[in-house]
């Protein structure tokens, strides 16, 4: 349960457009490069809506049982746990899968039912077929653009999820968020807006992602801390982007440029 407000500014309509979802009892998919605020947004609608999050980071070893439950020896008695996609349809839950296309395929199959008017659970396993409560809601996430064929949702699973974009937040308003987050003025907050804007501009020379709005917080955060604007920059922004040495040099000039 999230307590606080988590800080969310908003550049577009995309809370309504989730609460109509929720009310509608859609699932949802949020696509958007990594950092752009995504979590952040699933946080804040948890709030808003006042119900419970329970969050799975995908991955390739992640099995359907990881997903649903699975029996637990507890004091020499067998027990069943029930896994987070469970707990989260029982309790109606938000239950926010980040990354899905990390997960296993057959991984994937299991939030099906879950995501068609039956909004039906079947965990085999228990012999159990479980109705999902009212409030329960599956949010995943999804990076188009990694654009690997393994990387990539199927049209079976696609086509259960309405879909919100999200993008790196307009220059005006990403300031704001990284002189909220990372402690530093708006007027440095921009300048690393405007980094940021040119890094994503060295994507078409090779660069697989731009720089993130979760990287610029964590310069800004270590601006704040007194390291020298340009060492920051170097080490939150330009040596987690690649490790292509030609890229680098083209980072790090345009990081001298402004700073
Ligand atoms: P994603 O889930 O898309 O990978 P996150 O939601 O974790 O990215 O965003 C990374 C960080 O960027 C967040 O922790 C938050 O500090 C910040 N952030 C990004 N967009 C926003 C926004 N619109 N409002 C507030 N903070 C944001």
């Amino acid at each position: 349960m999230i307590e606080n407000e988590p800080y969310y500014l908003s550049s577009g309509d995309e809370a309504n457009l989730f609460q109509a979802a929720w009310e509608a009892k859609l699932p949802v998919m949020l696509k958007g490069p990594t950092g752009c605020g995504k979590t952040r947004f699933v946080q804040h609608m948890a709030w808003r809506l006042g119900r419970p999050l329970i969050t799975v980071a995908c991955h390739e070893d992640l099995f359907a049982s990881d997903l649903l439950g699975r029996y637990l020896l507890m004091h020499e008695e067998t027990v069943w746990v029930d896994g987070p996609l469970t707990r989260a349809a029982r309790m109606g839950a938000i239950c926010y899968l980040d990354e899905i296309v990390e997960a296993r395929k057959d991984t994937t199959v299991v939030i099906h039912p879950l995501t068609d008017d039956r909004r039906m659970l079947s965990i085999d396993k228990k012999g159990e077929t479980l109705r999902a409560h009212p409030d329960f809601m599956l949010v995943i996430s999804f990076n188009p653009g990694y654009q690997s064929v393994l990387k990539d949702l199927k049209q079976s699973t696609r086509q259960r999820f309405v879909g919100l974009q999200f993008d790196y937040p307009p220059a005006a308003q990403e300031a704001r968020i990284v002189a909220e987050e990372g402690g530093v003025s708006v007027s440095v907050a921009e300048r690393l807006v405007t980094l940021a804007g040119r890094v994503r501009n060295v994507r078409e020379q090779g660069l697989t992602e731009g720089a993130s709005t979760r990287l610029l917080i964590y310069a800004a955060q270590l601006i704040s801390r007194g390291i020298d604007p340009a060492q920051a920059c170097r080490t939150a922004i330009c040596l987690p982007l690649t490790d292509d040495d030609r890229l680098q040099a083209t980072l790090a000039d345009l990081v001298e440029d402004l700073f």
